[in-house]
């Protein structure tokens, strides 16, 4: 008897949490944050109080409240000490997108998280360019006693505890005690995307993660559904976020389509796309090299390109930060010191205006400034995400500038506010008119309609749960065993 609590990630576009149970073995699939839940108690200045998050997280019904899951300094404000063994026995992650994986850092370090190498490094670059706590969890603070005898506060560096990462290979079965594993690789918008498919004691169960048959790896997902076939599955986890498309461009057309435009520009070209999706990055790199461009990242990419070219397996896949169609752009620091007179200034006080990890780049042979992109604005495809709109006003584009969306249009108010806001830089800066439109060219990580109906269909699943979705009645028209499942609900196979 195989045993699976969905807490979260039904009835709801993202917060995947799925919790499998085989003869005591209980395995987490994912431990994803839902977008919508989170939305309906918090904003940008109203969040979870951070040691008693969990309280918080509990209360609005947002984290399942199962003991021994939890890190112990956030656990022991709860009426578990934090102190019991755990029962979990790993959390299988599908992929490094937050509505899978925003919550890890909520649990104890010693659950093993099994995950691709490309979702490792997509995590590293979460905690090291920003504030995440994915693969090295930091206590709030530890209270101990001191040489003197006297009780003392430790915080910072000196309370780090590494996570137990473990990483698996496409296609390279692992178990973890009853349960068989086999991670097998799908398209989706982010590398390094993983779907399985779980042997328990007396059945067989898929789970797609997130995927379509429009990028750079079909034949990955393509792969994934006759595997399925083969496997004989009792039931099939299957996605619908977009289940209600129709059909779309392809990752390709974006390419052919940037490339156009970039050839129609005269001045500057400005790109905004998502920052972790190096299949996007691909389309706008190969663009860059079609059109004679250097194609300017930011440095939080340089650093995730850069982190994976120095890992031996997958060195080589997408190209590396000193690529020479690759320029870096050195932003401002915090104290601006970067067009400043030296003598002045130290070029050690100039380092000190970067983060540590931001500082190598400032040494790249590649590395360029807003100087550089002013003086030369035709030669670039500057890379300018939502949250660097300040940049535009260090590089000033002049006339025959032009701007590519390869973003997700906005699906909900706050959306529609932040893309107007958007707008209103580039108006200012003369990129487009009020009026006018900038040019929108974005494929979806997911699947359309009939690509579900594929998977739905050829993958012979005797059973089909929808998740990621709420549109259900699609999966029922194609398959007659259909089973809607809600948040907490238990379905024993
Ligand atoms: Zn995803």
């Amino acid at each position: 008897m195989t045993d699976i609590t969905f807490h979260g990630g039904v009835n709801d576009i993202g917060g995947n949490k799925f919790l499998v149970e085989d003869k005591g073995t209980k395995v987490f699939m994912d431990f994803g944050m839902s977008f919508s839940q989170e939305g309906q108690f918090f904003s940008q200045f109203l969040n979870a109080r951070t040691s008693n998050s969990l309280n918080d997280l509990f209360e609005l019904g947002i984290l399942p409240k199962i003991k021994g899951l939890y890190r112990r300094d956030y656990a022991k404000h709860m009426d578990f000490d934090g102190t019991e063994d755990t029962e979990i026995d790993a959390v299988l992650l599908t992929h490094a997108h937050v509505d899978h994986c925003a919550y890890i850092p909520y649990l104890r370090p010693d659950i093993p998280i099994y995950c691709s190498e490309e979702s490792k490094l997509i995590m590293q670059n979460f905690d090291e360019t920003g504030s995440d706590q994915y693969l090295t969890l930091k206590e709030r603070f530890r209270i101990h006693e001191g040489k003197d005898g006297t009780m003392m506060r430790t915080t910072g560096d000196k309370v780090k505890v590494p996570r137990r990462i473990e990483t698996f290979e496409s296609g390279k079965e692992f178990s973890i005690d009853s349960i068989d594993v086999k991670p097998l690789p799908v398209d989706h918008s982010i590398p390094g995307v993983h779907a399985f498919i779980l042997h328990t004691s007396d059945s067989t169960i898929g789970n797609t993660a997130d995927l379509r048959f429009h990028g750079r790896h079909s034949d990955d997902t393509e792969k994934f559904v006759e595997t399925c076939a083969e496997s004989d599955l009792d039931l099939l986890l299957c996605e619908g976020t977009r289940v209600n498309a129709a059909a779309s461009l392809t990752e390709f057309d974006v390419e052919r389509k940037v490339a156009q435009i970039i050839n129609d520009t005269k001045g500057l070209v400005i790109c905004g796309y998502p920052i972790r999706d190096l299949d996007r990055l691909m389309s706008f790199y190969i663009a860059a090299k079609n059109t004679n461009r250097y194609l300017l990242i930011d440095m939080k990419q340089a650093y995730l390109l850069k982190l994976f070219n120095e890992s031996p397996n997958l060195k080589g896949q997408f190209p590396s930060p000193t690529d020479k169609n690759i320029k870096v752009y050195i932003q401002r620091g915090s104290w601006g010191l970067i067009d400043k007179d030296l003598e002045t200034f130290t070029e050690r006080q100039l380092l000190q205006d970067y983060g540590t990890w931001q500082r190598e780049f400032l040494d790249y042979p590649n590395a360029v400034d807003y100087r550089d992109v002013q003086k030369n604005q035709k030669e670039y495809i500057f890379y300018c995400s939502d949250y660097r709109l300040q940049d535009l006003i260090d590089v000033k584009p002049s006339e025959g500038a032009s701007y590519i969306r390869s973003l997700t249009e906005p699906f909900n108010t706050e959306m529609e506010i932040k893309e107007d806001q958007v707008k209103n830089w580039f108006v200012h800066f003369g990129v487009i008119n009020r009026d006018e439109d900038w040019h929108q060219i974005h494929v979806s990580g997911h699947g359309d309609g009939e690509q579900i109906r594929h998977v739905v269909k050829d993958s012979h699943a005797k059973s089909i749960i929808p998740i990621h979705t709420q549109h259900d009645e699609y999966h029922k028209q194609w398959h007659d065993n259909v089973n809607s499942v809600n948040q907490h609900d238990l379905v024993t196979i």
